[in-house]
């Protein structure tokens, strides 16, 4: 007898059909091996940034809603550990989306921490509604929070991120401040550099600026390494990257985008991660959202 008695379903097709919200494990650079959690439907954000591996941004909104319910996101989990599960160093919120746009993640937060205490939890976010007192309360459990950071103006901001029209850029700056003097994890800010857009002296002396007051743990510098929404959006170059992280001293930075992998693991873990990301998009987009 056969192991499996079932008519020879695609298991891979069925286990996506009922793990929609949950990806990986991959490989991160910042985490380890991480599991991401995604709290939103596909590219449901307030920003649309040109670099975004996701793609265009679909529902443009500030509007917070329970778009995922804490029951299905533990659901999913359950089911995801069901599966031959390998280590993993960090649950992530993070995703096709914004996940701070779900109004119920202060309970996803405490659902995930209260069943699986031993993970820590982090999260990838746009960081621009940490304006929001109310918002900042909800995340304040996670472990760690990693917030993008791409410009130091209005004109920048509007360039490389293209918010909904009603955020305001000096308010989202403020919600950092208030963030890192509020919240007692790490902020491992994310800066991601485009030629000609935010590596201009002038630009990266207001970023340093606002930096020196928010306070992460560290920066990252990123550059394009995997497709985005825009094909205009160029790498930038090493050795530019290398001298922001010099000119932002001494605030802790470290450039994350690997431009000429070295090792032949790094190439096949980058791949994978990329690949692993495609599928769940493709997934995501595949799958009607009343599923
Ligand atoms: S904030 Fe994140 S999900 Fe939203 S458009 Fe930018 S990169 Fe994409």
């Amino acid at each position: 007898m056969p192991f499996c008695s079932l008519p020879c379903i695609n298991f891979k097709k069925f286990y996506h059909l009922v793990v929609k919200h949950i990806f990986g494990p991959v490989p991160s650079r910042r985490l380890g091996i991480s599991l991401g959690i995604d709290l939103v439907p596909y590219k449901t954000c307030n920003l649309d940034c040109v670099y975004c591996e996701a793609g265009k941004t679909q529902y443009k909104t500030m509007e917070r809603k329970p778009y995922v319910s804490v029951d299905t996101i533990m659901y999913e989990l359950q089911a995801h550990f069901l599966n031959p599960n390998p280590k993993i160093d960090y649950f992530t919120l993070s995703g096709a989306g914004e996940p701070t746009l779900n109004q119920d993640i202060e309970i996803i937060i405490g659902a995930i921490k209260k069943e699986f205490p031993s993970y820590p939890l982090a999260l990838i976010t746009n960081g621009t509604l940490f304006s929001d007192p109310v918002v900042r309360a909800q995340v304040s459990k996670v472990d760690v929070i990693l917030p993008s950071f791409d410009a130091a103006s209005l004109h920048t901001f509007n360039l490389i991120n293209r918010p909904e029209p009603s955020l305001d850029f000096n308010t989202i700056v403020q919600g950092f401040i208030d963030l890192r003097d509020e919240f007692t994890g790490k902020i491992w800010v994310e800066i991601f550099v485009i030629p000609g857009l935010n590596d201009e002296l002038s630009e990266l002396q207001s970023m340093k600026n606002a930096l020196i007051k928010i306070r992460p743990d560290i920066v990252h510098l990123n550059s394009l390494d995997r497709p985005s929404s825009e094909s205009w959006v160029r790498i930038e170059p090493l050795s530019r990257l290398e001298q922001i992280c010099e000119f932002f001293q001494p605030l802790p930075c470290k450039i994350l985008a690997k431009m000429v992998p070295t090792k032949k693991l790094a190439r096949i873990e980058r791949e994978e991660h990329t690949k692993e990301i495609q599928n769940h998009i493709q997934d995501l987009q595949e799958i009607p959202n009343n599923l």
